[in-house]
Protein backbone atom coordinates (compact mmCIF):
# COMPACT_ATOMS: atom_id res chain seq x y z
CA UNK A 1 0.00 0.00 0.00
CA UNK A 2 0.75 3.35 -0.39
CA UNK A 3 0.16 6.07 2.10
CA UNK A 4 0.48 9.65 1.94
CA UNK A 5 -0.52 11.83 4.47
CA UNK A 6 -0.80 15.29 5.21
CA UNK A 7 1.52 16.27 2.27
CA UNK A 8 2.17 19.82 1.27
CA UNK A 9 4.18 21.50 -1.44
CA UNK A 10 4.75 25.01 -2.17
CA UNK A 11 6.68 26.70 -5.19
CA UNK A 12 7.60 30.07 -3.68
CA UNK A 13 4.04 31.17 -2.96
CA UNK A 14 1.98 28.96 -4.91
CA UNK A 15 0.55 25.77 -2.92
CA UNK A 16 0.52 22.84 -5.35
CA UNK A 17 -0.77 20.35 -2.50
CA UNK A 18 -2.43 21.42 0.20
CA UNK A 19 -2.48 18.68 3.33
CA UNK A 20 -2.82 16.17 0.38
CA UNK A 21 -3.95 12.46 2.11
CA UNK A 22 -4.61 9.04 0.26
CA UNK A 23 -4.28 6.03 0.56
CA UNK A 24 -3.16 3.24 -2.64
CA UNK A 25 -4.37 -0.12 -1.51
CA UNK A 26 -2.06 -3.30 -2.46
CA UNK A 27 -2.37 -4.34 -6.09
CA UNK A 28 -4.59 -2.12 -7.19
CA UNK A 29 -4.63 0.42 -10.08
CA UNK A 30 -5.80 3.69 -8.77
CA UNK A 31 -5.92 7.34 -10.82
CA UNK A 32 -5.31 10.40 -9.78
CA UNK A 33 -7.69 12.21 -12.35
CA UNK A 34 -7.59 15.89 -12.55
CA UNK A 35 -7.24 19.23 -14.70
CA UNK A 36 -3.95 20.91 -15.71
CA UNK A 37 -2.38 21.78 -12.86
CA UNK A 38 -4.19 20.56 -10.06
CA UNK A 39 -1.22 19.03 -8.58
CA UNK A 40 -1.24 15.22 -10.13
CA UNK A 41 2.53 15.37 -11.18
CA UNK A 42 3.85 17.03 -8.04
CA UNK A 43 1.88 14.32 -5.94
CA UNK A 44 3.52 11.27 -7.75
CA UNK A 45 6.87 12.91 -7.84
CA UNK A 46 6.65 13.31 -3.82
CA UNK A 47 5.49 9.59 -3.70
CA UNK A 48 8.77 8.44 -6.14
CA UNK A 49 10.61 10.36 -4.35
CA UNK A 50 11.81 12.97 -7.32
CA UNK A 51 10.69 15.46 -5.18
CA UNK A 52 10.33 16.38 -1.20
CA UNK A 53 7.32 17.52 0.06
CA UNK A 54 7.27 20.98 2.38
CA UNK A 55 5.26 18.53 5.19
CA UNK A 56 3.52 15.21 5.50
CA UNK A 57 4.77 11.80 5.32
CA UNK A 58 4.70 9.19 2.04
CA UNK A 59 4.76 5.01 3.75
CA UNK A 60 5.22 2.46 0.88
CA UNK A 61 4.32 -0.69 1.89
CA UNK A 62 4.50 0.21 5.66
CA UNK A 63 7.84 1.70 5.57
CA UNK A 64 8.35 5.49 5.60
CA UNK A 65 9.76 6.70 2.64
CA UNK A 66 10.48 10.54 3.15
CA UNK A 67 14.11 9.93 3.58
CA UNK A 68 15.18 7.24 0.79
CA UNK A 69 16.17 7.86 -2.44
CA UNK A 70 14.01 7.11 -5.65
CA UNK A 71 16.57 4.84 -7.04
CA UNK A 72 16.04 2.81 -3.63
CA UNK A 73 11.70 2.82 -3.18
CA UNK A 74 11.51 0.17 -5.80
CA UNK A 75 9.24 1.98 -7.71
CA UNK A 76 9.10 1.54 -11.65
CA UNK A 77 7.97 5.27 -13.31
CA UNK A 78 6.58 5.62 -17.04
CA UNK A 79 6.51 9.11 -17.96
CA UNK A 80 4.55 10.65 -21.00
CA UNK A 81 7.81 11.00 -23.54
CA UNK A 82 9.16 7.72 -23.23
CA UNK A 83 13.22 7.34 -22.48
CA UNK A 84 14.92 4.75 -23.90
CA UNK A 85 18.58 3.74 -24.88
CA UNK A 86 18.29 4.51 -28.77
CA UNK A 87 21.52 2.35 -29.60
CA UNK A 88 19.84 -0.25 -27.60
CA UNK A 89 17.44 -3.13 -29.16
CA UNK A 90 14.03 -3.21 -27.02
CA UNK A 91 15.19 -6.52 -25.43
CA UNK A 92 18.06 -5.17 -24.20
CA UNK A 93 16.22 -1.51 -23.32
CA UNK A 94 14.14 -3.84 -21.35
CA UNK A 95 16.67 -5.93 -19.89
CA UNK A 96 18.57 -2.99 -18.69
CA UNK A 97 17.74 -2.79 -15.11
CA UNK A 98 18.11 -6.33 -14.47
CA UNK A 99 21.23 -6.56 -16.07
CA UNK A 100 23.32 -3.64 -14.20
CA UNK A 101 21.88 -5.65 -11.27
CA UNK A 102 24.11 -8.67 -12.54
CA UNK A 103 21.25 -10.90 -12.63
CA UNK A 104 21.92 -13.89 -14.30
CA UNK A 105 21.26 -14.11 -18.02
CA UNK A 106 18.88 -17.29 -18.16
CA UNK A 107 16.86 -15.53 -15.61
CA UNK A 108 16.99 -12.01 -17.57
CA UNK A 109 15.86 -13.77 -20.66
CA UNK A 110 12.99 -15.72 -18.93
CA UNK A 111 11.47 -12.28 -17.32
CA UNK A 112 12.25 -10.21 -20.65
CA UNK A 113 10.94 -12.33 -22.92
CA UNK A 114 7.76 -12.98 -20.52
CA UNK A 115 6.75 -9.34 -20.30
CA UNK A 116 7.60 -8.54 -23.81
CA UNK A 117 4.73 -11.39 -24.31
CA UNK A 118 2.24 -9.47 -22.13
CA UNK A 119 2.83 -6.32 -23.59
CA UNK A 120 2.69 -7.56 -27.11
CA UNK A 121 6.03 -7.17 -28.62
CA UNK A 122 7.30 -10.56 -28.17
CA UNK A 123 7.97 -10.39 -32.54
CA UNK A 124 10.03 -6.62 -31.85
CA UNK A 125 12.65 -7.93 -29.59
CA UNK A 126 15.50 -7.08 -31.91
CA UNK A 127 14.23 -3.45 -33.43
CA UNK A 128 15.40 -0.60 -32.45
CA UNK A 129 12.86 2.52 -30.87
CA UNK A 130 13.05 4.55 -33.60
CA UNK A 131 11.43 1.44 -35.35
CA UNK A 132 8.63 1.12 -33.07
CA UNK A 133 5.15 3.14 -33.22
CA UNK A 134 4.70 5.56 -30.50
CA UNK A 135 2.42 3.09 -28.81
CA UNK A 136 4.93 0.14 -28.94
CA UNK A 137 7.31 2.17 -27.23
CA UNK A 138 4.77 3.01 -24.62
CA UNK A 139 4.06 -0.56 -24.30
CA UNK A 140 8.52 -1.08 -24.19
CA UNK A 141 8.07 1.64 -20.98
CA UNK A 142 5.68 -0.60 -19.43
CA UNK A 143 7.92 -3.54 -19.49
CA UNK A 144 11.32 -1.75 -19.01
CA UNK A 145 9.54 -0.60 -15.71
CA UNK A 146 8.72 -4.18 -14.67
CA UNK A 147 11.39 -5.78 -15.60
CA UNK A 148 13.06 -4.97 -12.08
CA UNK A 149 9.89 -6.26 -10.05
CA UNK A 150 9.13 -2.61 -8.74
CA UNK A 151 6.64 -2.77 -5.55
CA UNK A 152 5.18 0.20 -7.01
CA UNK A 153 4.42 1.56 -10.55
CA UNK A 154 3.66 5.42 -11.09
CA UNK A 155 2.66 6.25 -14.37
CA UNK A 156 2.67 10.32 -15.44
CA UNK A 157 0.28 10.69 -18.07
CA UNK A 158 2.04 7.82 -20.13
CA UNK A 159 -0.66 7.67 -22.99
CA UNK A 160 -0.62 11.30 -23.37
CA UNK A 161 1.23 11.96 -26.59
CA UNK A 162 -0.40 9.30 -28.30
CA UNK A 163 -4.07 10.09 -30.64
CA UNK A 164 -7.31 8.57 -28.99
CA UNK A 165 -7.49 5.64 -30.40
CA UNK A 166 -3.99 4.49 -29.38
CA UNK A 167 -4.92 5.94 -25.80
CA UNK A 168 -7.82 3.82 -26.26
CA UNK A 169 -5.33 0.44 -27.42
CA UNK A 170 -2.83 1.53 -24.71
CA UNK A 171 -5.45 1.08 -22.16
CA UNK A 172 -6.35 -2.24 -22.68
CA UNK A 173 -2.80 -3.75 -22.56
CA UNK A 174 -2.35 -1.38 -18.86
CA UNK A 175 -5.50 -2.70 -17.87
CA UNK A 176 -4.07 -7.02 -18.87
CA UNK A 177 -0.61 -5.78 -18.17
CA UNK A 178 -2.04 -4.81 -14.25
CA UNK A 179 -4.44 -8.36 -13.98
CA UNK A 180 -1.09 -10.02 -15.31
CA UNK A 181 1.55 -8.60 -12.98
CA UNK A 182 -0.29 -7.12 -9.77
CA UNK A 183 2.07 -4.51 -9.07
CA UNK A 184 0.32 -1.38 -7.36
CA UNK A 185 -0.38 1.18 -9.60
CA UNK A 186 -1.03 4.82 -9.67
CA UNK A 187 -1.88 6.47 -12.89
CA UNK A 188 -2.00 9.78 -13.73
CA UNK A 189 -4.64 10.88 -15.84
CA UNK A 190 -6.40 14.36 -17.36
CA UNK A 191 -8.41 11.65 -19.36
CA UNK A 192 -11.80 10.93 -17.24
CA UNK A 193 -12.91 8.05 -19.63
CA UNK A 194 -9.38 6.25 -18.70
CA UNK A 195 -9.70 6.96 -15.64
CA UNK A 196 -13.31 5.52 -15.79
CA UNK A 197 -12.53 2.24 -17.71
CA UNK A 198 -9.63 1.01 -16.18
CA UNK A 199 -9.07 2.25 -12.51
CA UNK A 200 -10.14 0.29 -9.65
CA UNK A 201 -10.11 3.62 -7.73
CA UNK A 202 -9.96 7.24 -8.45
CA UNK A 203 -9.03 10.02 -7.15
CA UNK A 204 -9.97 13.27 -8.24
CA UNK A 205 -7.84 16.37 -7.59
CA UNK A 206 -8.90 19.37 -7.70
CA UNK A 207 -6.63 22.68 -6.91
CA UNK A 208 -3.85 21.19 -5.01
CA UNK A 209 -6.18 18.90 -3.02
CA UNK A 210 -7.66 15.36 -3.35
CA UNK A 211 -11.72 16.37 -3.75
CA UNK A 212 -13.39 12.74 -3.57
CA UNK A 213 -11.49 9.48 -3.78
CA UNK A 214 -14.08 6.14 -5.03
CA UNK A 215 -14.33 3.48 -7.16
CA UNK A 216 -15.67 4.69 -11.00
CA UNK A 217 -19.29 3.82 -10.32
CA UNK A 218 -19.32 5.64 -6.44
CA UNK A 219 -18.10 8.65 -8.09
CA UNK A 220 -20.33 8.53 -10.68
CA UNK A 221 -23.38 7.46 -8.41
CA UNK A 222 -22.35 10.04 -5.79
CA UNK A 223 -20.05 12.96 -6.51
CA UNK A 224 -19.13 14.98 -3.19
CA UNK A 225 -19.56 18.21 -5.49
CA UNK A 226 -20.24 19.91 -8.50
CA UNK A 227 -16.75 19.64 -9.40
CA UNK A 228 -16.55 16.09 -9.26
CA UNK A 229 -19.81 16.07 -10.84
CA UNK A 230 -19.05 18.27 -13.40
CA UNK A 231 -15.73 16.84 -14.25
CA UNK A 232 -16.49 13.07 -14.88
CA UNK A 233 -19.76 14.42 -16.85
CA UNK A 234 -17.32 15.67 -19.44
CA UNK A 235 -16.86 11.72 -20.25
CA UNK A 236 -18.26 11.79 -23.79
P1 LIG B 1 -0.88 18.72 -15.82
O1 LIG B 1 -2.15 17.94 -16.02
O2 LIG B 1 -0.85 19.95 -16.66
O3 LIG B 1 0.34 17.89 -15.95
P2 LIG B 1 -0.64 18.58 -12.91
O4 LIG B 1 -1.94 18.31 -12.23
O5 LIG B 1 0.29 17.45 -13.11
O6 LIG B 1 -0.95 19.30 -14.31
P3 LIG B 1 1.52 19.79 -11.44
O7 LIG B 1 2.58 19.58 -12.46
O8 LIG B 1 1.56 18.92 -10.25
O9 LIG B 1 0.07 19.74 -12.10
O10 LIG B 1 1.61 21.29 -11.00
C1 LIG B 1 0.79 21.85 -9.99
C2 LIG B 1 1.09 23.34 -9.91
O11 LIG B 1 2.40 23.52 -9.37
C3 LIG B 1 1.07 24.04 -11.25
O12 LIG B 1 0.44 25.29 -11.10
C4 LIG B 1 2.52 24.20 -11.61
O13 LIG B 1 2.74 25.36 -12.38
C5 LIG B 1 3.19 24.28 -10.25
N1 LIG B 1 4.54 23.70 -10.31
C6 LIG B 1 4.85 22.41 -10.53
N2 LIG B 1 6.17 22.19 -10.49
C7 LIG B 1 6.73 23.41 -10.28
C8 LIG B 1 8.08 23.87 -10.13
N3 LIG B 1 9.12 23.03 -10.19
N4 LIG B 1 8.26 25.18 -9.89
C9 LIG B 1 7.21 26.03 -9.79
N5 LIG B 1 5.93 25.66 -9.92
C10 LIG B 1 5.68 24.38 -10.15
MG1 LIG C 1 1.24 16.61 -14.77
Amino acid sequence: MISVKGVSKQFGDYVALDDVSLEVPDGSLTALLGPSGSGKSTLLRIIGGLETADSGSVEIHGVDATNVPPQRREIGFVFQHYAAFKHMTVRDNVAFGLTIRRKPKAEVAERVDRLLRIVGLAGYAKRYPNQLSGGQRQRMALARALAVEPRVLLLDEPFGALDAKVRTELREWLRRLHEEVHVTTLLVTHDQEEAMSIADDIAVMDNAHIEQVGNPRELYDNPSSAFVMGFLGEVS
